[in-house]
């Protein structure tokens, strides 16, 4: 059921953070489907998407929760665990289910507990240990494809095509350091980016940084979940919390707090939302800024720092302790996340550098 729908029965703020008002009359509320499970009003449902065995590698399964409110609204995606090694999503996700009360809901929320089960188990951060591929990079996947595109496919049809909007969540991934921020979809081809800003910073991060979609290119190439949430018409935000496979409570109460203060804002829970902090630093755009070689990397930094254009970034030396490369910033900027090392491999990125705004926030 799409939002033009409900239109009527949902309030004027989430009107405005949807933007689509309709003259039809209030339906009854009824109960959610999806996939082989019915969730009544005011309950939950914990279940999994089933992904069926490929040609060559096995079935997977997406654990799932379905909170459907006592009272109509937007239906909006959770995603944790789309790289399998990024723990404070996920940790945040069984947080969730003990706080968000179907009762107390008006739409529904569809927490995706662990989007890549393989990678979880076998610890393989960036990539499925079957295919060898990132699964934020093959959306909308395929049905028929290897075992990360059926992951993709799933999530896709399933979660993101049934819902009104996003919210991906990420960490810095194995051997990444990351300082915290949200990313928010703007830009011509993306939608309804006063939602995403809303919701982008009800999050409470210091660092927010705004991704302009500008061309088709951008948003097919290596697709990742969130630019399918983009492609589909839907608000988007990313949430990047933790790094370097951790999975202290620092990290994980934030995504907790701000999954709830969103409710808040997009008027899903009762109460008032915690206004956005004073001193968020806004952000246009990154640039990533790759090794040459292969060897041993050493960063210069291991949390947030500003950059000048030709800085040092970090080295890259071989096994015999030869230095190989001194790694450079393209552009003035603050170095957001990066690797960590120490392997790296020629091609890779090691740093994100992201690009202070100029423009109105
Ligand atoms: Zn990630």
């Amino acid at each position: 059921m799409r939002l033009g729908r409900r239109a009527g029965l949902v309030t004027l703020g989430v009107l405005m953070l949807f933007g689509e008002l309709d003259a039809q009359p209030a339906l009854p509320h009824e109960p959610f489907a999806m996939a082989n499970q019915t969730v009544p009003p005011g309950q939950r449902r914990d279940f999994d998407l089933e992904v069926p065995a490929g040609n060559a590698d096995p079935a997977t399964r997406i654990p799932v929760t379905v909170f459907h409110g006592a009272r109509p609204g937007p239906v909006l995606a959770l995603t944790a665990g789309v790289h399998g090694y990024e723990f404070p999503p996920i940790l945040a996700a069984q947080r969730l289910l003990d706080v968000i009360d179907p009762a107390r809901l008006s739409g529904t929320v569809i927490l995706v507990r662990l989007a890549h089960v393989a990678a979880f188990e076998e610890r393989v951060p960036y990539l499925n240990p079957y295919d060898r591929k990132n699964l934020n990079h093959v959306f909308p996947g395929r049905p028929d494809g290897t075992q990360t595109e059926r992951i993709a496919w799933a999530l896709t049809t399933l979660v993101i095509h049934r819902s009104d909007m996003l919210v991906e969540l990420h960490s810095g991934d194995g051997a990444e350091w990351l300082e915290e921020f949200v990313g928010i979809y703007g830009g011509p081809l993306a939608t309804r980016y006063e939602t995403s800003r809303a919701v982008g910073l009800a999050f409470g991060l210091r660092n927010v940084i705004r991704y302009s979609m500008d061309t088709r290119e951008q948003i097919d190439s290596g697709r990742s979940a969130n630019r399918q949430a983009v492609a589909d018409g839907k608000p988007t935000v990313l949430v990047e919390i933790g790094e370097n496979g951790r999975r202290d409570t620092s990290f994980v109460e934030p995504i907790v707090n701000g999954v709830l203060n969103a409710l808040r804002v997009l008027e899903m829970l009762d109460g008032s939302p915690i206004p956005a902090r004073p001193d968020t630093r806004w952000f246009d755009a990154t640039a990533s800024v790759h090794a040459t070689t292969t060897g041993i990397f050493t960063p210069v930094g291991n949390r947030g720092y500003e950059v000048r254009k030709g800085a040092l970034v970090g080295t890259v030396s071989d096994y015999s302790g030869r230095l190989l490369e001194k790694i450079v910033s393209p552009v003035n900027g603050y170095a957001m996340y990066g690797l960590a090392g120490p392997p790296v491999k020629a091609g890779e990125s090691v740093v994100t550098i992201a690009i202070p705004a100029k423009g109105p926030q």
